[in-house]
């Protein structure tokens, strides 16, 4: 019987993984330009981490978690996302009560038990930052500006940053009141995930993606304009600074997080010509995360970038030029009796960190060459009969063509000076 791989998951195959390997250098490179450091945690946790991390009410915790019992009865949950593994860390660790911010990325799969479509997946795969310890809305603008830069980085440039403030717990339950008076009416024509949950949870309403809610909502109030004053200053902080570093951000209304401890800045990032599945990234503010999960009363503030939506995005790049796969040297070797001295070959080469390689499947020495070819090999090292008697190697320049003799103790730095 042959097993496939489960719904909602796929392999990346060479050379794909070698664009996964380029995003993420470049994601990780500019982070650390930044200021922020790798957390890994782990890929499952305790369920209660993300019904209190995630919140009771959303679709991940309602729908989408992929959570088993283990063999000791614990309820156990693959990550769906990563900004409550890092929580739960700060927490453990008390690493809050060291030095201020606390500035983590993250990279890695996580699980959501989703319709599968493009840019969709069951295992996906996000980066994310975390800023814990600060209230300042230049460390929102440096989130944001960090996020910009990755993907200018990356050569994406086409895409849309929308961004809106949710205010503050106070400013917040205002709104929240005013809200529910405007729901009530139309409640019927909610879908049903709205009609049950918009009293718990009513700024969800803003960002359902059905159309009937869409419509429902039109001349609803916007809570920008219930924001109290240091909230708006807050914002208005975060927009200017955006300005002054030349960050274009469309303000949109509608960008809600439902959940009590968002509070503040909201963002989102589209790329709109990957289709549908157009958010490539999202974050904001969760002054109120850290104690919701059991520690001390400390702000926080990240973003996640779905990698899939990011690979798909960078598909439609037409200067983007898939990372090279190729090789530095193919060791042709002409005789199987010098089968050992060509590894004793392949190990100095390998050793002076020239990337090397040979057949294993009893090649002629013109499906070497061939083979070489395919391998994108930049030189040929031949290994004959004559080269090993004369203590000579004859080394072929694949892109000059030309070829040329050394001796065998000078075949490193004869390499190097091609290569170089
Ligand atoms: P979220 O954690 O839901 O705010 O998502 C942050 C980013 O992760 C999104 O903008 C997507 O790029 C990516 N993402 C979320 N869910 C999925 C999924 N099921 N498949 C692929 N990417 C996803």
């Amino acid at each position: 019987m042959q097993v496939k791989a489960p719904r909602g998951t796929y392999d990346v195959l060479p050379p794909d993984s070698k664009k996964w390997q380029f995003i993420e250098q470049i994601i990780e490179e500019t982070a650390h330009l930044f200021g922020y450091n790798e957390i890994r945690t782990p890929v499952f946790e305790h369920t209660e981490l993300f019904e209190r991390g995630v919140g009771e009410t959303t679709d991940i915790v309602t729908k989408e978690m992929y959570t088993f019992q283990d063999k000791s009865n614990r309820s156990l949950t693959l990550r769906p996302e990563g900004t409550a593994s890092c929580v739960r860390a700060l927490v453990e660790h008390s690493v809050y009560g060291g030095v201020m911010p606390v500035k983590w990325y993250y990279s890695g799969p996580m699980f959501r038990y989703d319709r599968p479509q493009t840019g969709r997946y069951r295992q996906f795969h996000q980066f994310g930052v975390e800023a814990f310890g600060s209230h300042s809305p230049y460390l929102d603008a440096e989130i944001i500006m960090l996020l910009v830069q990755i993907l200018h980085n990356l050569g994406l440039i086409d895409y849309e940053l929308h961004l809106n403030s949710v205010g503050c717990p106070v400013c917040r339950e205002t709104y929240r009141q005013i809200l529910i008076t405007h729901i009530n009416p139309v409640k019927e024509k909610l879908c049903p995930d709205c009609q049950s949950r918009y009293e718990k949870n009513p700024l969800r309403v803003l960002d359902c993606k059905i159309e009937d809610c869409k419509q429902a909502i039109t001349d609803f109030p916007f809570i920008f304009d219930h924001l109290c004053d240091n909230c708006k200053q807050h914002y208005n902080l975060v927009k200017s600074t955006l300005e002054a570093g030349g960050i274009h951000y469309l303000h949109d209304n509608n960008l809600v997080r439902g959940l009590d401890y968002y509070t503040n800045t909201a963002f989102e990032i589209h790329i709109p010509s990957i289709g549908a599945q157009s958010a490539v990234g999202g974050g904001g503010r969760y002054n109120g995360l850290v104690k919701a999960c059991g520690g001390p009363d400390i702000p926080g503030i990240g973003f996640a970038l779905g990698m899939e939506r990011l690979l798909l995005a960078l598909d439609g790049v037409p200067e983007y030029k898939e990372p090279y796969s190729s090789l530095d040297v193919f060791l042709a070797v002409l005789d199987d009796k010098y089968d050992v001295q060509a590894m004793q070959v392949l190990e100095r080469l390998r050793t002076a960190k020239i990337m090397a390689d040979r057949d294993y499947t009893g090649r002629s020495m013109k499906a070497q060459m061939k083979y070489a070819d395919k391998l994108g090999a930049r030189i040929v090292v031949l290994m004959g009969e004559d080269e090993v008697n004369r203590g000579f190697f004859t080394i072929r320049d694949m892109q000059s063509r030309e070829q040329l003799e050394v001796k065998s103790e000078q075949i490193i730095s004869a390499i190097k000076d091609i290569l170089a």
